[in-house]
């Protein structure tokens, strides 16, 4: 039975507030962490809230009608996150990914895309922006992301099969309507479309073949994630992850020959494969049983604006409260307290799980609101 979801409140209440280093420098876009790790992505949760309830991130008796979500007040505005995240470019980041909880379910988002996407990379060029949804409003919103300026977007799909896929979403939604959204985003402009499959063992794993058979002819791009340990209300148990190797192999198995192929550049979460007839590409998450913490360059953004270094890190730093002072810090100054924060990251979670889970059972913060 899975323990009563604690608030977030509750969880990190006495972190330090942080503070203005007395010599400041200019960020030259080459910061590095104490294990040597540039700062190239920022992922922001624009939302802690969804329309759907997967039973392995939001369990429907952990986030019921008595659940208590942030207060809009709380959750950061369009032009903090638009401040924020020029910084962190001014620091090297280039590629913003906006999630959730359900990003599409922010309102007016196209807003903060259209802002965003007047950002520039220390090098003169436009960021990659892009979006991580489970695709229920992907169909009637394609468009207007795609004219914001959004570049790619990423759909998140566990099974081809209704019955399976609504056990897991578990509002009784159908995969139909994440197809259309998928097709309607290519059709935008907006592809190629990576698909992210969660797989669980024992419960969507007999769907790995059906979806490797429906993507292999396709435009989108399918990536199986082994499921993890985020968060404290999914009862994680490490035999419900299939590791990634078997997913490969049965793939093989079922007539499907594959060949390895490169990383599009360093840092990339996916071990990228290829059908061997040509028809097509296909990648792994394999975040479990292959951690990839030595070219971890991810920064999270929770939803009120508290800066996180790595997934599973049990507290964030407050940036909201710098944003929001009434000593009106100015950018240099907030730049600087990020340094100093990413100088000193040398977290490394995956990496230390796989010697010993029972990390595992260290309290982690909801991936609803530190975003995927
Ligand atoms: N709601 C959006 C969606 O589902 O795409 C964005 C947020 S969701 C937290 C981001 C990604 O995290 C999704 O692809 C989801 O499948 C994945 N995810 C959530 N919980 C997970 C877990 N326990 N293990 C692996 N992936 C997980
Ligand atoms: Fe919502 Fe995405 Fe979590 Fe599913 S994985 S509950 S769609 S935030
Ligand atoms: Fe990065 Fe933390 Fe994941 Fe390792 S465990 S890859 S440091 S987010």
């Amino acid at each position: 039975m899975t323990e009563k979801f604690i608030p977030l409140k509750e969880i990190s209440p006495s972190q330090p507030s942080l503070s203005i280093p007395e010599v400041l420098t200019t960020p030259d876009g080459e910061l590095r962490d104490a294990l040597g790790r540039p700062l190239h992505d920022l992922r922001v949760s624009v939302t802690d809230r969804c329309n759907f309830r997967c039973i392995y991130c939001m369990p429907k008796e952990v986030f019921d009608k008595d659940y208590r979500y942030l207060p809009h007040d709380s959750l950061l505005s369009f032009e903090e996150i638009a401040r924020i995240s020029s910084i962190f470019v001014a620091h090297g980041v280039r590629k913003i990914r906006l999630t959730g909880g359900e990003p599409l379910l922010r309102k007016h988002l196209e807003r903060l895309i259209e802002m965003l996407a007047k950002l520039r990379t220390t090098d003169g060029q436009p960021l990659d922006l892009t979006l991580t949804t489970n695709g229920s409003l992907l169909a009637r919103k394609a468009q207007s992301l795609k004219d914001a300026g959004l570049t790619r977007v990423t759909v998140s799909l566990d099974a081809l099969d209704d019955t399976i896929f609504k056990r897991m979403n578990d509002v009784d939604f159908s995969v139909n309507e994440v197809l259309k959204g998928i097709d309607a985003a290519e059709a935008a402009g907006l592809g190629p479309v990576k698909v992210n499959m969660v797989v669980k063992a024992g419960l969507n794993d007999q769907e790995i073949i059906p979806m490797a058979r429906y993507f292999k002819d396709r435009q989108a791009i399918l990536r199986f994630i082994e499921y993890m340990d985020v968060g404290a209300s999914n009862g994680w148990k490490l035999d419900e992850v299939l590791p990634s190797a078997e997913v490969i192999q049965r793939i093989q198995d079922a007539g499907m020959p594959l060949q390895a192929i490169d990383a599009n550049y360093t840092g990339e979460t996916a071990s990228r494969w290829r059908h061997a007839d040509g028809s097509g590409e296909l990648g792994v998450i394999s975040s479990v049983t292959q951690a990839f913490c030595s070219d971890c360059s991810r920064a999270r953004l929770s939803t009120e604006g508290k800066l996180y270094t790595c997934l599973f890190a049990s507290h964030g730093h407050d940036l909201r409260a710098l944003l929001r002072s009434r000593q009106q810090h100015d950018d240099l100054a907030i730049a600087n307290v990020i340094s100093q924060i990413w100088q000193g990251r040398s977290d490394r979670y995956s990496e230390l799980r796989s010697k010993s889970t029972d990390l595992s059972q260290r309290r982690k913060i909801e991936m609803s609101y530190i975003g995927g």
